[in-house]
């Protein structure tokens, strides 16, 4: 049996930190990583400054910016039931499993701990995004090339997998096609960038390079000077993205227990799951847990989960939008080692997310703010666009994204029955992925097994147990922030 500590009651001690195999290389990074690591450890909940940044930073939801407790919410499972599948976490990935395992007519019951959209999927940046923005240097190291060029399909092929969807259960999520792109904002970034394409366009992704004349063309704000475009895509709502998603899943007649965690699951022919006042028995468990995976005692040394944090404008005024040009609202982020990413919302809002990482002690995941992150987004939102600089925050939140020490997605099954299935390992890139990854494992539940899927299946490498992974990822991380710090250095002297 697996047991797992009841969420509600988790360790709420977050440090600092993140993962990418080979994310900085060398000894530049042992060099950097440990003065860094230290000082970004005790700025992490300093109190902050004045006034304005405190009214700021006080915007603070526990949950994203975009979802709401539903009116409707599901009772918790009380009793014990049975059913064909169990799936474990309603985000993209347990939602598009459950609805493909609901039109094969299988039952289905999914329990979620919170409700949909609680986790990644209710507080992500709402970029739906094929593989652009990839190291794929660093992912395709030690696999072969068909491989890779299977792994650039799945991330491609995922983005009109959602517009289907969207589609197919007539989801408004306000999705504007607008594609995205990948912005320098100093010419020491156009190397990696073009190589980035090159890699890419190998194995078959397309996209185009705008150099500076292009982008003004296309009005994009002048901090970004020059960016891979990706026409696929673009930005929606993924608030009402997954509740579309919860509400088609409830019309299709799948078993939603909401206020539901999987407490332990004891393994078998039949696996039996238990929650706080219940209990579900299935022959197969899915795990979509995602970020919240290592918890359960699942793939605790494969994947680990990432805190990053997004901040979101008040809504900008008309002179405030004509300011800043931008008018067919792609969707921005950068080649910095970690991204910064900048999109214009339907409510006129901007979203700010990522720039800096954190990997928690222990893979916790402990839902507290991140006021030192929330604090760089909004200083690095006005150096990007500084027309904004007295427009007041409306929302700052954090959230959890899981990632593997090779970067890419893992897929596959566990047990000593090997009926125990999960996806996890998205690196931040799962509104389409997890998405249509769910909906494949639901396919290869009912006996056939995509291509794809198949393709994502491999031994992701096991992880140092802590401290060492703690300091490990942590020492990249901050090797990682070092170097952005100096490209960002250099940006400010050169329009000093
Ligand atoms: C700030 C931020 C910005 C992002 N921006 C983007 C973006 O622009 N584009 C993009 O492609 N990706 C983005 N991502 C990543 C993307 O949101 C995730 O990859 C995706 O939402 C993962 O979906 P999921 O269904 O696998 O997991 P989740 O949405 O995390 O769902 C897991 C669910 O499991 C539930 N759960 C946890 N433990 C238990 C338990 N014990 N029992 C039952 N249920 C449980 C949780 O409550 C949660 O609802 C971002 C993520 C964050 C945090």
């Amino acid at each position: 049996m697996s047991t797992v500590v009841d969420p509600k009651h988790e360790d709420q001690s977050g440090r600092a930190g993140m993962t990418r195999r080979n994310f900085v290389k060398g000894a530049a990074v042992t060099a950097v990583a440990v003065p860094a690591v230290a000082a970004t450890q005790s700025a992490r909940m300093e109190p902050v400054a004045d006034g304005k940044e405190r009214a700021d930073l006080e915007k603070y939801r526990a949950l994203g910016g975009w979802v709401e407790k539903p009116d409707d919410m599901q009772p918790a499972l009380e009793g014990d039931v049975s059913a064909d599948v169990v799936i474990a976490g309603a985000g993209f990935a347990g939602l598009c499993a459950a609805l493909e395992l609901a039109r094969q007519g299988a039952k289905v019951a999914v329990i979620e701990r919170e409700f949909p959209g609680f986790g990644a999927s209710g507080r992500n940046a709402g970029y739906l995004a094929g593989a652009m923005g990839f190291e794929y240097d660093l992912m395709f190291k030690g696999i072969s090339k068909e491989r890779a060029t299977q792994i650039v399909r799945y991330y491609d092929d995922a983005v009109g997998f959602v517009e289907g969807k969207l589609r197919e259960h007539d989801i408004d999520c306000e999705y504007v096609q607008s594609g995205w792109i990948r912005a320098g904002v100093h010419p020491s970034q156009e190397k990696k960038i073009r190589e980035a394409m090159r890699i890419g366009a190998e194995h078959g992704h397309q996209s185009e390079f705008l150099d500076q004349t292009q982008m003004r063309a296309r009005g994009i704000p002048p901090a970004f000077l020059f960016g891979e475009y990706t026409p696929t895509g673009g930005t929606l709502h993924p608030g009402k993205y997954v509740m579309g998603l919860r509400r088609a899943a409830l019309r299709a007649g799948v078993k939603l227990y909401e206020n539901t965690p999987l407490l332990s699951h004891a393994e078998g022919p039949v696996i039996q799951v238990k929650t706080p006042r219940g209990s579900v028995s299935a022959p197969v468990l899915m795990l979509a847990t995602n970020a919240y995976t290592p918890q359960l005692g699942v793939l605790a040394n494969k994947v680990v989960p990432l805190r990053i944090s997004a901040i979101e404008t008040e809504p900008l005024s008309n002179a405030q939008l004509a300011s800043l040009g931008w008018p067919r609202r792609e969707g921005i982020v950068t080649s910095h080692w970690s991204m910064e990413s900048f999109r214009l919302t339907s409510r006129n809002t901007i979203i700010s997310t990522v720039k800096r990482i954190h990997y928690p002690y222990g893979s916790k995941t402990p839902n507290v703010p991140a006021y030192d992150q929330y604090r760089e987004l909004r200083t690095n939102l006005h150096e990007r666009l500084p027309s904004l600089k007295d427009v007041a925050l409306r929302h700052c939140w954090s959230g959890y994204i899981s990632i593997a020490g090779d970067m890419l997605p893992v897929v596959g099954t566990t047990g000593a029955n090997q009926n125990i299935y999960y996806t996890a390992g998205c690196s931040g890139h799962g509104l389409a992925s997890q998405s249509m990854v769910g909906h494949m494992i639901a396919q290869q539940l009912g006996g056939t097994e995509p291509p794809l899927l198949a393709a994502l299946r491999h031994d992701t490498p096991a992880l140092p147990p802590e401290p060492f992974r703690w300091c490990l990822i942590n020492g990249m991380l901050a090797g990682a922030n070092t170097m952005d710090d100096w490209v960002n250095r250099k940006v400010r002297d050169a329009a000093a």
